[in-house]
């Protein structure tokens, strides 16, 4: 589907979520009405607007945007199953769509299990494999219990048999799991989000409740599963609207990270709410029931995602059937540039030893790329550029750092530097330093943190002081990465003291390693990467240096911090690249298969990967409509989480050969997963600690500072 079909549609899809949600509002109410609630004026309504019709049109798309809203009022009517019934017996749609078959749909044999929204069922269709049974209801029994309203257990006449279509039985099974995954996500998300009203305005020890570290963690914590199940689930959705083979592959790993996810979700809403949300006239109580009763329902026989029939779910495909993590089509134009950076890193490939062969000659890689404007891509043709969006760039970084990363100190400086002198520096340093950066050959360092300033950044004492044109700079910066083959710092000093608030006071300079004054030490982090400790002792720096305005290098700074938050998304790629591996180990005929448990684990890594990925283009977008504030925060926090879980998973499954270094005799993969678990701290410490990306989607979410 084109770019503005494909908008008009969501536009579409949009509006209809909206009238179901007023409709809902009128004849259902909010999530307490879920013991009280009347379901037949639901039906009525469902019937007079249609919404038992979406399967004559394809309307995946339609259907789930009604799930949500249905999740959001705990509210069990069965349109997902009136969607899959039509759509596997199409001579039944239309006494589906006048509301007088009102089918459930189970996986397998009906006989003796306990069903939601049974109530006034009139049919159940048992999915199989090559044939649907049909069988009329002929008695029920209330089972009380979590879910309410209740589920029950159906009497059911014989089956009637018919035949399905090849693809009909793994469609089915991707829309019902889709679609439980959604109402429970959204259950989840409407709690989620009552906590955070709460927290803004419930106020304990003189203060809003949404002040305390403790109560900003937790809720940043709910919002990063939210967005990355959300992301998922919606992309999910568009690809089995669009009939795309991935469709039910990407559907299997949306409901898998919603199944890990929602329980700590309205677990999260309901300690966040304390007292209020724990009785029934509030909706939590509700939601709760609605998303637990959701989540069993996902671990039933074949919507489960560890089942092998009927297309099967997360780690069949993945391991079973080699099949890596399916890749977001991102457009024509930005394929047709990954299939030109694969190529080009094709080329240059060179084997790293003799049992892996995919390592990369990384000064052929630069030249190439610095010819093809790959370091400048985002900036416009006049500069060297190619004027590319902000996925295209996106691109671009996934592939290099699937390859390992061959030019990662290039493309740093494309992101964290390139982006903030073009927009801040003078013409003179666009002269000097963008060629550099172009060419992949700009060979920086970046001087943020000190001794006494890590996370908070704005505290920091290296101090700068005019003397006639040139700044007299002192101080100390550490944990400096790369500073001793730097040519050059990006250096944020302080040049007013007394600055009120302490971030008004900062100026950022474009320093020269080599100034006098400058001495670097040493440092070899867990990685094996050299981090420095700089010390600056009356360095004379020419004002010309200075990047943007005399106290104003906080806006340098943030700018090119919000980049970094998109870098640090990307290690993403490189952990894919780590899951593929681990994958290809799995497989080998001399590998023992991983049991349950470590299926299980490998399940959940590869959803909360996929869903990276989605996080890490929505930042990408976000960056380029100029709105990070949420999004990079909550792929920085996935990514790094998700490095330290990877490096957990292969070290378990796979023995005592991952913990080897390369070189070393049964190293598995050339000793990368050693390497790579070494590095996983960086990734939730470095460019910003996942306790203060959480506290920044805390601030995005309103919640007061502490
Ligand atoms: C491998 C590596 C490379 C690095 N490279 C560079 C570099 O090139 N240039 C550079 O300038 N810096 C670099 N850094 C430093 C990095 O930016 C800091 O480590 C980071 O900002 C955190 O600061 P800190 O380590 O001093 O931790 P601290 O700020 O001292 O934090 C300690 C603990 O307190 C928590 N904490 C602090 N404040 C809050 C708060 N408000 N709310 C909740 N929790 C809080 C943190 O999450 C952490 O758990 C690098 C770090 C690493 C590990």
């Amino acid at each position: 589907m084109n770019d503005t079909r494909a908008g008009s549609r969501q536009g579409e899809v949009t509006e209809l979520g909206r009238s179901v949600g007023a409709l809902l509002d009128a004849v259902w109410g909010d999530a307490t009405a879920a013991a009280t609630g009347d379901l037949d004026a639901v039906r009525a309504v469902a019937v007079r607007h249609g919404w038992l019709e979406l399967a004559e049109h394809d309307a995946v798309d339609f259907l789930l945007a009604a799930v949500a809203r249905l999740g959001r009022r705990a509210c069990p009517f069965a349109i997902a199953a009136a969607y899959v019934a039509a759509r596997l017996l199409p001579g039944l749609a239309a006494s589906i769509a006048a509301g007088e078959v009102r089918p459930l749909v189970v996986v397998g044999g009906a006989d003796d299990v306990l069903l939601e929204g049974a109530g006034d069922a009139t049919h159940v269709l048992e999915v199989g494999e090559t044939e649907v049974g049909l069988r009329a209801v002929r008695g029920r029994r209330a089972a009380p219990g979590l879910a309410v309203p209740a589920w029950h257990r159906l009497t059911l006449g014989p089956a009637e048999r018919h035949p399905l279509a090849d693809g009909a039985a793994e469609e089915a099974v991707a829309v019902l799991r889709l679609a439980l995954a959604v109402r429970c996500l959204e259950a989840a998300a409407r709690a989620h989000e009552l906590a955070v009203a709460h927290a803004g305005t419930r106020r304990q020890f003189g203060r809003p409740v949404g002040a305390f570290g403790a109560v900003q963690q937790r809720v940043a914590s709910c919002h990063v599963e939210v967005a990355a199940a959300r992301s998922l689930v919606g992309r999910a959705g568009r690809l089995l609207a669009d009939g795309r083979p991935d469709g039910p592959y990407v559907a299997a790993l949306a409901a898998r990270l919603v199944r890990d996810g929602a329980a700590g979700v309205v677990a999260g809403a309901q300690h966040t709410l304390g007292a209020v949300g724990y009785f029934e006239e509030h909706e939590v109580p509700w939601l709760f029931r609605r998303v637990h009763a959701d989540l069993t329902l996902l671990r039933s026989p074949g919507v489960d995602d560890a089942s092998t029939d009927l297309g099967g779910g997360v780690v069949a495909r993945l391991v079973d059937a080699g099949r890596p993590l399916p890749a977001f089509d991102l457009g024509p134009a930005a394929e047709a540039l990954r299939r030109e950076v694969r190529d080009l890193l094709a080329r240059h490939a060179r084997p790293v030893c003799a049992a892996h062969p995919t390592g990369h000659d990384a000064e052929g890689v630069r030249g190439e790329a610095a010819a093809a404007g790959l370091f400048a891509l985002g900036w416009p043709d006049g500069l060297g550029g190619r004027a590319a969006t902000a996925v295209e760039q996106a691109v671009v970084h996934e592939e290099m750092k699937y390859a390992g990363g061959p030019v990662d100190r290039a493309m740093s400086a494309t992101m964290l530097i390139g982006h903030a002198l073009l927009r801040h520096g003078t013409p003179a340093q666009q002269g000097a330093f963008l060629p550099l950066v172009r060419e992949g050959r700009m060979a920086f360092c970046l001087g943020y943190s000190e001794p006494e300033a890590g996370s908070d950044l704005a505290s920091l004492r290296t101090r700068a002081v005019r003397d006639g044109d040139d700044w007299v700079v002192d101080g100390q910066k550490a944990w400096t990465t790369r500073a001793h083959t730097a040519t050059h710092v990006w250096l944020a000093v302080r040049t007013d003291p007394d600055a009120v608030p302490r971030h008004a006071g900062i100026t950022v300079l474009l320093v020269a390693m080599d100034s006098p004054g400058i001495t670097v030490r040493r440092h070899v982090a867990l990685s094996g990467e050299i981090s420095c400790t700089v010390f600056l002792d009356a360095v004379r720096v020419p004002d010309a240096a200075r990047v943007g305005e005399v106290h104003g290098g906080w806006a340098v700074v943030t700018d090119a911090l919000a980049a970094e938050r998109v870098v640090m998304g990307g290690v993403v790629a490189t952990l894919r690249r780590h899951l593929d591996e681990l994958v290809a180990l799995l497989r080998r005929p001399d590998s023992p298969p991983p049991d349950d448990v470590g299926r299980d684990r490998l399940a959940r890594l590869a959803a909360r990967l996929q869903a990276a990925r989605a996080l890490v283009l929505d930042a990408t977008q976000a960056v380029s409509d100029g709105d990070a504030r949420i999004a990079g925060p909550v792929a920085a926090v996935l990514g790094g989480d998700l490095a330290e879980e990877l490096g957990r998973v292969a070290l378990d499954l796979l023995g005592p050969g991952a913990l080897l270094s390369a070189g070393a005799e049964g190293a598995l993969d050339a000793g990368r997963f050693e390497a790579a678990h070494r590095l996983a701290p960086m990734y939730v410490i470095g460019g910003g600690t996942n306790d203060i990306q959480r506290g920044l989607v805390a601030r995005g979410l309103g919640l007061p500072r502490e």
